[in-house]
């Protein structure tokens, strides 16, 4: 059958080449600003999968990477940049869209934005999303926006957009996430369940749009995440190193050859990159035409009851994940299969042992009450 091959085939394809000694010996600096290429990524099949699902499903609301150093999670996160897909931006300064005309009516976007609906101008054009990545150590100032210090100095009162306000729509990528500052992960987590934020200081005010999916990456050895952050991310990985010996030298080899040329690198990887990026595109103008087999919604309900897991965020992003499996393979359902080969990710790390514990215990109470209220309040009386 002609035409492009699907997503996964691609990726399987790729990773599976084996690639040439690098010809130049030339060593280049290692901080090459030019991504690794995702297509080059040796194994990982399970981590590969969950990231180019949250390119095509935005509804995923992100990706957990938790693995010991050195497994490759930055670099498969970073190689997703030529990966990135083409949204809608707003080209207005406030940030006026034509969802806001269709729901809030003209008074929604400023006047100008209007006066273009009105004459069928568009207000959005098409941009690739970005891959933003937060600072280690970035203080709740600079993730949220503050007063503008430089401005203040010369007595005028502004507001420095923070980071946030760029994470609109893009990937916002969160390294150690579990060593976050309270006060951060807060506002971070409120702004992605909000989709919108606020920014206040004196008199003056700013609020930005926040769309965004959130990767984040973790050394469990170094830290718990807060539960309530975990319950955030969609998709959840846990990354081993390779344990392939033959695998373990081809990714030596992969990266010995991308320090020497990364740019003789990302060129033996670009035609299948540019076709990859082209199916993430194709995918997710699929993805609102797929719909989930009635059996494959009665499997993923089952797993999640017999698993004992609480939150709905459970059903969610398995739904959300076998949607995008099939889209990226170019069907209009999705089936039992599609469930099986995402539910690891959409479950893991979601059973709360504390949770359950507690319950046990409260049951005891449950029933010293109920015998109680039968005592006291018999039925009849
Ligand atoms: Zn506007």
């Amino acid at each position: 059958m002609a035409g492009p091959a699907s997503l996964k085939e691609l990726m399987e394809q790729a990773s599976g080449r084996r690639f040439l000694r690098a010809e130049s010996p030339e060593p280049r600096s290692i901080t090459e600003p030019t991504p690794f290429p995702f297509l080059a990524l040796v194994a990982q099949r399970e981590m590969k999968l969950a990231l180019l699902l949250s390119l095509i499903n935005p509804n995923l609301s992100g990706v957990l990477l938790v693995g010991p150093r050195g497994t490759g999670k930055t670099t498969a996160v970073r190689s997703l940049s030529d990966l990135l897909p083409l949204v809608n931006r707003s080209g207005c300064p406030y940030g006026c869209l034509p969802e806001d005309v269709e729901t809030g009516g003209m008074d929604a976007v400023c006047p100008d934005c209007a006066k273009k609906y009105g004459e069928g101008q568009p207000l959005t054009y098409r941009d690739p999303v970005r891959l933003v990545e937060l600072p280690l150590h970035a203080r709740l100032e600079e993730v949220v926006g503050g007063l503008d210090e430089r401005a203040a100095r010369h007595n005028r009162m502004q507001l420095q957009r923070g980071i946030l306000s760029h994470a609109d729509q893009n990937l916002l990528y969160i390294d150690e996430v579990n060593l976050l500052p309270n006060e951060v992960a807060d506002a971070i987590l409120d702004a992605a369940a909000q989709g919108i934020y606020t920014v206040r200081r004196g008199p003056l005010a700013a609020t930005y749009r926040s769309r965004f999916a959130l990767i984040g990456s973790l050394n469990p050895e170094e830290g718990r995440l807060r539960p309530q952050i975990l319950d955030r991310f969609g998709l959840r990985l846990i990354v081993h190193g390779l344990a392939d010996p033959a695998e373990r030298l081809e990714a030596y080899r992969r990266v010995r050859a991308y320090l020497a040329n990364p740019q003789a690198t990302i060129a033996a990887y670009a035609d299948q990159t540019l076709a990859a990026r082209q199916e993430i595109q194709a995918a997710r103008q699929r993805l609102p035409g797929v719909a989930l087999a009635p059996e494959a919604e009665r499997a993923g309900l089952e797993l999640v009851r017999r698993l004992l897991i609480d939150s709905l965020r459970a059903e969610i992003t398995l739904f959300e994940a076998a949607r995008a499996v099939a889209a990226a393979d170019d069907r209009t359902t999705a089936t039992p299969a599609d469930i099986r080969e995402v539910a690891p990710m959409a479950l893991r790390l979601r059973r709360s042992q504390f949770m359950l514990d507690y319950f046990t215990a409260q049951q005891a109470e449950e029933g010293e009450i109920a015998a109680l209220v039968g005592t006291v309040l018999p039925p009849d009386a």
